[in-house]
């Protein structure tokens, strides 16, 4: 089914750098607008150097086939020696398997080609498509089946839809194949495991990261997996690992020891599912500002990454915590968890939180929104010699830092970068078992998988905070 978001073609609709900023509000320094709450997800050209999309594909479908084709390397011939049910197998790792399936069969027998599969018996499988910028689709998609030692395949349980899935749709974020596999928050159940994965075993229910991080880099082992050399993002595109997403019925998740967290049986889906992404970006960034007992905070933005920064905050015990946005049902929903709200549209939050402060302004900001308005905004919220921390995903290429004034306030500008996921989940995770953090607060609606396209539709016109798919 071909799906227009909002019933509007938005490649056609608006320039690009209109769709980019016409969910705005508000004027200048005032200006804060939630809708544009992400988590970090921006494709990073860089790390490819300038190789275009198809040279990278090109390159990436060269190098599957060399592990097929050639002799077996030296990791293959360490997998055969690991796998002795395989032992004979000369055709490399993909096909070797470390854990049965449910049924007890192998998940592979003689080597296969490259191409997927669909499951035997099951029929299609089914999932939210990216077609084109301003176009999704839900429809049949090829079977997930290992394709490395490390990777694992999920049957979803619970996903989600983000707001950084909209960046695709509007075409903020480029490089999305067609006919790829939308979505990166899931719950689900493993079913297939490679030989590398030894953290999990077959039936063991987990979480996923939207982070795909390889575990092994420098900035791994020094825990910052959130600059990992490899750095994918679960479907979200080729400059970032080309990997289907999570909206669907099964997903295989490559280093699945990193990129899996398991889900205590005491917590629900709903509990567990946005600690893979914006739960745990709300932890993260609460745990950059450095918050102390008894400061005062303000948070710019009431976005779903708004409000899970304050109930991050929350357990911290400020003396009191400024939530500011301009819309009246996302305000009364962080009232709801703990914060004092200041409606950015009936007052200035610069003189309104310097009023209530003595006119000193908040010990800590941060900034969930993402626009040079809101920076701006956190910068004069804050007291001298407090601290500015950003989660807000910032793509200008520059901003006008008004340089002197920073510095003679002393102000420490503490910028979030893409969140640390798999530094910060088991903390995230515990504050939840604990009762500390109820994530489940910002869900407003519970579709199944099928009805995928009219969540998106919702999320699109604002009249859902957070929608949850079930399988
Ligand atoms: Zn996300
Ligand atoms: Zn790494």
């Amino acid at each position: 089914m071909s799906h227009l978001v909002g019933g509007v073609d938005l490649d056609h609709a608006l320039p690009r750098r209109g769709r980019a900023r016409s969910r705005s509000f508000g004027t200048g320094s005032n200006r804060i607008d939630s809708s544009r709450t992400e988590h970090g997800l921006i494709a990073s050209r860089s790390r490819l150097g300038s190789s275009s999309p198809a040279s990278a594909s090109a390159t990436r479908r060269a190098s599957r086939c060399a592990r097929i084709t050639t002799a077996p390397s030296t990791r293959s011939r360490r997998l055969s020696r690991r796998c002795p049910k395989r032992a004979d197998d000369r055709a490399g790792p993909r096909e070797c398997s470390g854990a049965p399936r449910p049924d007890g069969r192998l998940s592979a027998g003689a080597p296969t080609p490259l191409s997927f599969t669909h499951r035997e018996g099951g029929g299609a499988l089914r999932a939210v498509l990216f077609e084109d910028v301003g176009k999704i689709s839900f429809g049949d998609y090829p079977e997930p089946t290992l394709l490395d030692p490390g990777d694992a395949i999920i049957k979803i349980t619970t996903a989600a839809i983000c707001g950084s899935d909209l960046h695709l749709i509007h075409g903020r974020v480029p490089g999305m194949r067609p006919g790829s596999v939308m979505g990166h928050e899931f719950v689900g159940e493993i079913v297939d495991a490679g030989s590398d994965v030894t953290k999990f075993m077959v039936g063991d229910r987990v979480v996923g990261s939207f982070l795909i991080v390889c575990g092994r880099c420098w900035f791994c082992r020094r825990g910052e997996f959130n600059n990992c050399d490899q750095m994918w993002i679960l479907g979200y595109g080729m400059f970032v690992g080309d990997l289907d997403g999570s909206q669907a019925e099964y997903v295989r998740i490559p280093v699945a020891d990193w990129n899996l967290h398991a889900v205590d049986p005491a917590l629900s889906d709903e509990q567990a599912v946005f600690a893979g992404d914006i739960l745990t970006t709300g932890a993260y960034i609460a745990d950059r500002a450095r918050i102390a007992e008894g400061d005062v905070v303000a948070i710019t933005g009431a976005g779903p990454v708004g409000l899970f920064t304050l109930m991050a905050v929350l357990t911290y015990t400020p003396s009191v915590v400024y939530t500011v946005d301009m819309a009246e049902d996302r305000l009364k929903l962080a009232e709801s968890i703990g914060a004092t709200p200041v409606d950015a549209s009936k007052v200035n939050p610069v003189v309104e939180i310097q009023r209530r402060t003595d006119d000193r302004g908040a010990d800590v900001v941060i900034e969930c929104v993402g626009n040079p308005a809101a920076f701006t905004t956190a910068i004069n919220v804050a007291r001298a010699g407090g601290t500015v921390a950003v989660i807000g995903v910032y793509t200008e290429m520059s901003y006008d830092l008004p340089l002197g004034e920073v510095w003679r306030r002393g102000l420490t500008i503490e910028m979030g970068g893409s969140c640390n996921v798999q530094g910060h989940w088991s903390r995230v995770l515990e504050h939840v078992k604990e009762g500390r953090i109820d994530p489940t607060v910002i869900i407003s609606h519970t579709l199944p998988l099928e009805d995928a396209l009219h969540g998106y539709d919702m999320f699109e016109k604002r009249e859902a905070m957070k929608v949850v798919l079930k399988t």
